[in-house]
């Protein structure tokens, strides 16, 4: 695994961007800058790795950019320990930036591919989710429930009451909702059957779609 200063250099520059463009979380800013982006995607595109862009990964999917992991990461307010779903694996990157945040993080991803393709660049750079499966995310994880935060990395066009059911009392859910294009959206709990809802602009994801690759060809 190669992470030299020149990644370094750049990943620093990178931080300067995000602050530039409103990102302010400290601890979002401090993990994007340890975790070694340039080892997510194919290493065609290493050189422009921290430039603000999204590139695709396997299976016709994409590393969302930075500023929308720096985004997205910094509405769900994580606490250190706190106990993360991730739906949407992807490459890893999302999750490895959360692990940096201290977070306990659980993570599942749809499609076989990408599955085994996070597993390895997780071996690589030592930083492991507490947890990650091969799955529908609709379902969430039910025996780990219930969850500090959720983070939902595709678009979804309808609300995943399953997800929300997953969320501890005070926790917080982030999922772009919509079609083609999507709204940031949050869901804060704020008691058994209640959820403030707050929007945050648009956005722009892969769908995210119901059931594994496996039950599909079924
Ligand atoms: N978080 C990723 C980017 C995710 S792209 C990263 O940091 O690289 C969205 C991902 O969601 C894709 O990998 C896609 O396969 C996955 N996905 C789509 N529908 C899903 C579902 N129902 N359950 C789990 N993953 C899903």
């Amino acid at each position: 695994m190669i992470d030299d200063f020149k990644h370094k250099g750049k990943r620093e520059q990178l931080v300067r961007l995000l602050r530039e463009k409103g990102i302010e979380d400290e601890n979002v800013l401090q993990a994007i800058n340890r975790v070694p982006r340039h080892l997510f995607i194919d290493s065609a595109f290493e050189e422009f790795a921290y430039q603000d862009n999204a590139f695709p990964i396997a299976a016709g999917q994409t590393i969302s950019h930075p500023y929308t992991v720096a985004k997205q990461t910094s509405l769900l307010h994580v606490l250190k320990g706190d106990k993360v779903l991730e739906i949407g694996t992807g490459s890893g990157y999302q999750a490895a930036v959360l692990v940096e945040m201290g977070a306990e993080v659980y993570t599942i991803e749809r499609q076989k591919e990408l599955f085994d393709f996070s597993q390895r660049i997780f071996r690589k750079i030592q930083i492991r989710p507490k947890y990650a499966t091969y799955g529908d995310g609709y379902k969430g994880l039910p025996s780990f429930a219930p969850f500090d935060r959720i983070i939902v990395t595709a678009g979804s066009a309808t609300i995943p009451k399953t997800l929300l059911t997953q969320l501890k009392i005070g926790g917080i859910m982030v999922i772009p909702l919509g079609t083609t294009n999507q709204m940031m959206t949050t869901f804060l709990r704020v008691s058994e059957r209640d959820f403030e809802r707050m929007e945050f602009g648009d956005c722009q994801f892969v769908p995210m779609l119901e059931r594994t690759e496996k039950e599909v060809k079924r």
